[in-house]
């Protein structure tokens, strides 16, 4: 569903430029409001989110999917915990449709989906792992990263119940807003894959937002 945000960038008390192939991790209080800003269009922007306070209370594809009825992402999404708690509420999103289902990246799904010549290229979960190392203050670790959300990607379920990666739907300045019920820990790979068509095949950076 589009609905439009009416608020303004200029009003955002943290604004940053996130490059494809790098990470964000950034604590969300309870009551803000953050966006993710798709710059240059058809990029795919990795996510996990944790209850701040309690990292091992998290996002959870699952009781997200159950209680909405509904396998796609968009704005009056109610994001929910492992504890199905709301964790995050979709308050705006110009783009229509993020997956849920599709998990990330990684140099084993790599090797598997393409070649083995492609174990080495940079993944969404090397880059979730590197932030984990280099931020140990939020208490994060290995077995953390869970379900995510691929924030502008475009998987849509086949006829015959499975998956495939398609050409994204997301556009240049197209966006996705978020409201956070409790505070939260926000870690975005901005993702690499050149592979499959989630990035159009050149991987480009976001902006994230966050307003009082
Ligand atoms: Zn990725």
């Amino acid at each position: 569903m589009i609905k439009e945000s009416t608020l303004r960038p200029e009003d955002a008390i943290f604004r940053q430029t996130v490059d494809a192939g790098d990470y964000f991790l950034h604590r969300i209080e309870a009551g803000q409001t953050f966006r993710i800003l798709d710059l240059e269009g058809n990029q795919a922007a990795d996510t996990l989110f944790y209850n701040a306070d309690d990292v091992t209370e998290r996002y959870s594809a699952m009781d997200t999917i159950r209680e909405q009825g509904n396998v796609y992402l968009t704005a009056g999404s109610v994001l929910r915990t492992n504890e199905n708690n709301p964790l995050l509420e979709i308050v705006a999103d110009t783009c229509g449709r993020h997956d849920t289902l599709g998990g990330a990246c990684a140099t084993e799904s790599n090797t598997v989906r393409y070649s083995l010549e492609k174990k080495c290229m940079h993944a969404c979960r090397d880059s979730w792992m590197l932030a984990i190392n280099e931020n140990e203050q939020y208490g994060l670790e290995k077995a953390d990263i869970t379900h995510n959300i691929n924030f502008f990607m475009n998987v849509p379920i086949t006829k015959e119940g499975g998956l495939t990666f398609e050409d994204g739907i997301s556009g240049a300045g197209k966006y996705v807003e978020m409201k956070a019920k409790m505070n939260t820990l926000v870690l975005i790979s901005n993702c690499p894959q050149l592979n499959n068509p989630c990035n159009g095949y050149n991987p480009t950076p976001i902006e994230v937002l966050v307003w009082e």
